[in-house]
């Protein structure tokens, strides 16, 4: 569904009122959400004129009629009848004939009881049929505007794509629609972790440049980022083998990367560190980067631990103090720019030669904007977790195994549908980073569930976002209480073994003495906060037992039953346990290869279990870039004006992220966006 905008008469005045009342009531929905997932809808929805000035209301909160008012459904414009007397909706008709069978037709009863119930647009959106529902709430809006007397505005939807067709088509915005036009010569979309980096370093270059952000604030900051051989790594007289690291990633991928695009980041990085260091380590900040090194950054030495590699390259900079996004923006602002918040990309536009020459963008008041960016413009717009469209039509296997949420429900993918648009080349395989940490109740199956508040209708199923103790390799089964994997890996790697297990999920089971079980398995990455954080064990396990999905048990029987097992999974759970502490007595896992130090004994109550699927932070499939930053076409040739950073960039991960090698999502995304400044900017 693409929409022509084509309307002239653009009135700021009235711009919002419907829009915002239709928009919050579906935001109304998603009480839990975060303001950026609110305001990342309504950035979505543009109110564009058509008012028209009727009577003005007598001493009654209505003027007393019949209005109707439209608003497109998924496949229909929808038309909502309502009828007021003075005080109150006495009657509504719905035709929502047009919508899907089964679904949005089945939605209207309980449509037209709610806004009779409730008596404004503040209803919930019924599950299954979320857009649906959000026309029929835009169109009762409509009906209530005009019956206050007050201004009605056509409401228009920006195609965010659909379950049967994530990428959608580009809209087509008539000159007219465009309320302002700025220009400049690099424009940055996207105020993330790439987005300001590049904005930084744009900044410090004193280049001409603008920096949109959909939403009201920057991006949460991702603290540890991967620079190779970097000045902190010399203190610390540690080198990495690049040669090494190079292969290591290519065998990671497959090697469905790009070689040189990878190389970029092992050579480039350190650079880019003393870039970020000379911010966050200098007045007003004076920070101190934590680097992880030596014995820290190893797993424990083991004859049958496997050849992964694990590079010593994790820098970030802890703390309670300002995170890296905000000082890189209080650092812009002190040299005279700032973010154009609450501005989002709709399109790129391109001249005659194929060339990128700027974007039309939608300030979340409606209006639309063009910028011209003379030198290019740079995407870092994340990637599309939150996109349940593109989950389901891209990472189907990944969705399947995902458990919580631990995503920005911001990053929708819309930056790669807007370049697709524009010619560029997507990734063809999935990278989720998933890690293993997404507790769930018994019961509860890996994928999506009903979410009728959540963006596409869905979400995952748990409500805590990570359980990172998750990660330790302890004892783990499935519903059948048999053990399935070695569950000493990196950190995707047992949510994926449980994708072929019943409703991929699987127990996690340690005994009384886990604390000193995960000394020894010394886990490296964000994992080791499980052994480095005083309290944050025991203080984990206090809530999620209170909460209900961990269990504690003074026997394995009484463990088994809380864990929803039932009569026969549980005979082969004792014995599955009984069997893991033989193995760990032989201090050899002769069933799964498991290194000794990483087994543990289950003997000491009290016992403990809870259920896991994975969490998805983010997706890592992107747009295919050159070692330049700059976007490919299906044809592998560059698109003149445009470049690309971050989770929406592509040629670098393929199948799943290395979690191994903490850092390198975010030391890559920083790499790529200061290559990209410099390469508009003239600078190498
Ligand atoms: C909880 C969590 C922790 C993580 N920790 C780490 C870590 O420690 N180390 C690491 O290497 N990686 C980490 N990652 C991954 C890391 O966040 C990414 O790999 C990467 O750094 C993100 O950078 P980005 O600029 O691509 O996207 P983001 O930082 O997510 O920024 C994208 C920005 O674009 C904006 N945007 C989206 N669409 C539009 C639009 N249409 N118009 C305008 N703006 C738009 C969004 O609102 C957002 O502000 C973590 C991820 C998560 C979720």
């Amino acid at each position: 569904m693409s929409e022509q905008l084509t309307r002239r008469s653009f009135l700021k005045g009235v711009a919002g009122a419907v829009g915002a009342a239709a928009v919050s009531s579906i935001a109304g929905c998603a009480a839990k959400e975060s303001p950026a997932t609110s305001a990342a809808a309504e950035s979505t929805t543009t109110a564009a004129e058509t008012a028209t000035e009727t009577a003005s209301a007598g001493n009654g909160t209505y003027i007393p009629g019949t209005y109707t008012g439209t608003a497109d459904g998924i496949h229909s414009t929808i038309t909502v009848t309502m009828t007021f007397d003075e005080e109150k909706v006495t009657d509504v008709v719905l035709d929502v004939s047009g919508e899907t069978p089964g679904y949005g037709q089945d939605a209207g009863d309980a449509l037209k009881e709610a806004l009779l119930a409730a008596q404004s647009t503040e209803i919930d959106a019924v599950s299954g049929s979320t857009i649906t529902s959000q026309a029929v709430i835009t169109a009762a809006g409509k009906c209530f505007a005009q019956a206050r007397g007050e201004a009605v505005m056509e409401v228009i939807t920006v195609d965010k794509g659909s379950a049967d067709d994530w990428l959608g088509t580009e809209p087509i915005i008539d000159d007219s629609s465009i309320a302002e036009t700025w220009d400049t010569d690099i424009l940055i979309v996207g105020a993330g972790n790439g987005g300001m980096c590049a904005a930084a370093y744009a900044a410090q270059k004193g280049l001409k440049f603008r920096v949109i952000e959909q939403n009201p604030v920057v991006q949460d900051t991702r603290h540890w980022y991967g620079a190779i051989d970097s000045s902190e790594s010399k203190k610390a007289g540690v080198t990495v083998n690049r040669k090494k690291l190079l292969a290591e990633i290519s065998r990671y991928a497959s090697g469905k990367c790009d070689q040189r695009v990878v190389s970029t980041w092992i050579n480039e990085s350190a650079a880019m560190h003393d870039f970020v260091a000379g911010i966050l380590e200098s007045d007003p900040y004076n920070y101190s980067c934590v680097f992880t090194a030596g014995e820290e950054a190893r797993w424990p030495e083991s004859p049958d631990s496997p050849d992964y590699m694990f590079p010593e390259q994790e820098h970030t900079y802890h703390g309670s103090q300002i995170p890296r996004n905000e000082v890189f923006q209080q650092y812009i602002e002190g040299l005279g720019y700032s973010v154009d918040f609450n501005t989002s990309l709709v399109k790129l536009e391109k001249d005659g030669n194929g060339r990128v020459t700027g974007i039309i963008a939608q300030k979340s008041s409606g209006e639309f904007v063009r910028i011209n960016a003379a030198k290019g413009v740079l995407l870092a717009c994340g990637g599309y977790p939150g996109n349940p469209y593109m989950m389901e039509a891209l990472d189907p296997l990944g969705t399947s195994v995902t458990t919580a949420c631990s995503f920005s429900p911001s990053d929708q993918g819309m930056g790669i549908r807007a370049a697709m648009w524009a010619g560029a080349s997507l990734d063809k395989e999935a990278a989720p980073m998933l890690f293993d940490r997404g507790l769930v109740a018994p019961g509860v199956d890996g994928g999506y569930v009903d979410s009728p508040s959540s963006f596409g209708g869905k979400a995952f199923p748990g409500t805590v976002k990570q359980y990172n103790p998750g990660t330790q390799p302890f004892l783990k089964v499935n519903r059948k209480g048999l053990r399935f994997t070695n569950e000493s890996s990196p950190y995707n790697d047992t949510s994926y073994a449980a994708g072929n297990q019943p409703g991929r999920v699987y127990a996690q089971i340690h005994d009384a003495n886990y604390m000193e079980d995960i000394k020894r398995f010394h886990t490296i990455g964000c994992s080791a906060m499980a052994r480095n954080v005083p309290g944050m064990m025991e203080g984990q396990i206090a809530q999620y037992v209170e909460e209900g999905l961990i269990f504690q048990a003074d026997t394995l029987e009484e463990l088994a039953d809380k864990l929803g097992f039932d009569a026969e999974a549980k005979a082969s759970f004792l014995a599955t346990v009984e069997r893991y502490n033989e193995l760990y007595d032989a201090q050899s896992d002769d069933d799964f290869g498991k290194m000794a130090p990483r087994l543990s004994a289950i003997r000491q109550a009290p016992f403990y279990g809870c259920w896991l699927g994975a969490s998805l932070l983010t997706t890592e499939q992107g747009i295919a870039i050159n070692e330049n930053t700059q976007a490919l076409d299906e044809n592998r040739n560059p698109i003149e004006g445009l470049y690309i950073t971050g989770d929406m960039s592509g040629s670098f991960f393929a199948n799943n992220y290395p979690c191994l090698m903490p850092g390198v999502a975010c030391g890559r995304t920083l790499t790529f966006a200061i290559k990209a400044i410099k390469q508009m900017g003239g600078l190498e």
